[in-house]
């Protein structure tokens, strides 16, 4: 086993859960890393009884003085990429190309959270004669953030920065099926000189993410994960009072129109359903073909054929996984869709025990079909035709998600008509992965996200603050009003 048994992180240090322990894999290979534990509702405890402490003072620091921690672990995450990048490869079997933009993303989110000082001044206005009402942002308190195993470094750093910079104390619940990224996470943010108890880790699956829905102490959590947890855990935390936003599952479509470059369509379509192996949120597993675009999706073949398992495709995360991406390619086979490119059973010599699925293009899938309609999460496009763009709008707006949804066109009419018509919340015109850069924030739609307004960018300074309004007489002798 190559690292050590991981331990929570408490008030500044390694601290032994209570839980079992759970072995982690890497799924290049299938080869045993480490053991993660799964944290009890005690060791969940600690940890928030550490960030209550911590949190009073770190919120009485102005936000100027907070954010000057997150500009040394910005340059951090900069100085240590390339080390952080390969522990992303090792826990989650994404290229090397993939983990270094993932940590790329994490910089380019603190770098936001830097500027957080410029972006949350507070307001004031007279509101009578004589009288002031002042509004200022406060942080909530001690917040939770759950996070997936497809990205263990950024998706957290969604929420690390934002949460922690605006004041509020941090417990960090990172999948248990990658958690290693997380640990040196907190290294990195003890060296930048976040004060201990801030920012804290408790390891753990359902027992404990459900300890947080359930805690008194914390105030507000995020989630991002599938669609079924983000239900469970969204109803949970609320019946509790909690502030929470679960980002969940998605089924983006990419509706392609015949005029559409062949080439770049091709591609970046290719790109789309590739990266990362198909396990994006952001990733489309649906193709709405429109007319006459059979050279496109002859060229997409072409171009899925040149990704390569091992060499510039990734693994998916587990033995579970591959073979519930087999399922559905198999089942989509047997329901009379035709498979184009066929990725079942790929090995990568020298790494036969790792999780490799190859590229799949599957044509002349139907919407009523499984795999037209469930997230497959892994590197398969489903075909569907349609005649119109209004039936391809009508695929795309059945889908019970609403993560994303593209379409690949040279008329800029018909890119707005479909881009106002799609029923989801990043929409891409000839971009098959419309991930908002900073200051946009990132949300989805419908049940790709149960709660309000979006995790990161400005959006996410709502959701980590409350407002607190203070009305102010100065001079007694002030002329008022009925108001005053
Ligand atoms: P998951 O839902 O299985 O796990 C997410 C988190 O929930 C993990 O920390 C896990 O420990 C915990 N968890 C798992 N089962 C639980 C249960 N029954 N009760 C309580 N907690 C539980 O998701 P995953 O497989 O790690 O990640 C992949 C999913 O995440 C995909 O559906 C993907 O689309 C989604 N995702 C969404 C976004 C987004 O922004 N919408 C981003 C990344 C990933």
């Amino acid at each position: 086993m190559k690292y050590s048994t991981l331990s929570n992180y408490v008030d500044g240090e390694a601290v032994k859960a209570d839980g079992s322990l759970l072995d982690v894999f890497n799924p290049q290979d299938g080869s045993l890393i480490a053991k993660v534990p799964l944290s009890t509702a005690d060791d969940l405890d600690r940890a928030v009884q550490a960030a209550k402490k911590a949190q009073p003072e770190w919120a009485a620091m102005p936000i100027k003085e907070r954010v000057q921690i997150f500009f040394r672990y910005k340059y951090l995450l900069e100085k240590h990429l390339k080390e952080l990048a390969e522990l992303v490869l090792e826990e989650n079997g994404k290229t090397m190309g993939e983990a270094a933009a993932e940590v790329e993303k994490s910089v380019e989110v603190t770098e936001f959270a830097c500027a957080l000082p410029q972006l949350t001044p507070g307001e004031i206005e007279e509101v009578s004669r004589g009288v002031e009402c002042r509004v200022d942002r406060k942080p909530l308190g001690v917040v939770a953030s759950i996070t997936p195993f497809n990205f263990p470094n950024m998706v957290p750093n969604w929420t690390i920065p934002n949460a922690i910079a605006l004041g509020n104390a941090m417990i960090l619940k990172p999948s248990e099926l990658t958690p290693l990224s997380a640990n040196r996470l907190a290294e990195l943010l003890k060296d930048a000189g976040l004060p201990d108890g801030i920012f804290n880790i408790v390891h753990g699956s359902r027992e404990v993410v459900e300890a947080i829905c359930d805690h008194p102490g914390i105030d507000a959590m995020s989630f991002v994960g599938s669609t079924k947890v983000a239900k469970i855990v969204y109803a949970r935390a609320a019946s509790h009072h909690k502030r929470v936003l679960a980002l969940g599952g998605a089924k983006n479509h990419l509706i392609v129109l015949p005029d559409a470059h062949e080439e770049m369509t091709a591609s970046n379509v290719a790109a789309s359903m590739t990266g990362c192996a198909g396990q994006r949120c952001m990733a489309a597993s649906a193709m709405v073909a429109v007319g006459d675009t059979d050279s496109i999706i002859r060229k997409l073949c072409e171009e899925a054929r040149k990704i390569v398992p091992g060499k510039n495709l990734g693994a998916v995360i587990s033995a579970a996984a591959k073979e519930r991406i087999e399922g559905y390619i198999t089942e989509a086979e047997q329901q009379g869709a035709k498979i184009l490119v066929d990725g079942r059973g790929a090995t990568v010599e020298g790494k036969e025990s790792g999780f490799y699925v190859g590229p799949t293009v599957i044509d002349h899938v139907r919407p009523e079909m499984r795999i037209a309609k469930e997230e497959v999460f892994g590197p398969v496009m489903s075909i569907m035709r349609a005649a119109t763009v209004d039936e391809a709008i009508e695929i795309e707006n059945s889908s019970e998600y609403g993560n994303a949804a593209a379409v690949f066109t040279q008329s800029g009419g018909l890119a707005r008509y479909v881009a106002e018509k799609a029923s989801a919340g990043m929409i891409g015109v000839n971009i098959g992965v419309p991930v908002p850069r900073e200051p946009f924030s990132f949300g989805g739609w419908n049940e790709s996200r149960f709660g309000t307004g979006d995790i990161t960018g400005k959006s996410s300074i709502e959701f980590w603050t409350r407002l607190k309004k203070t009305t102010i007489k100065w001079n007694p002798e002030a002329r008022t009003n009925w108001m005053s």
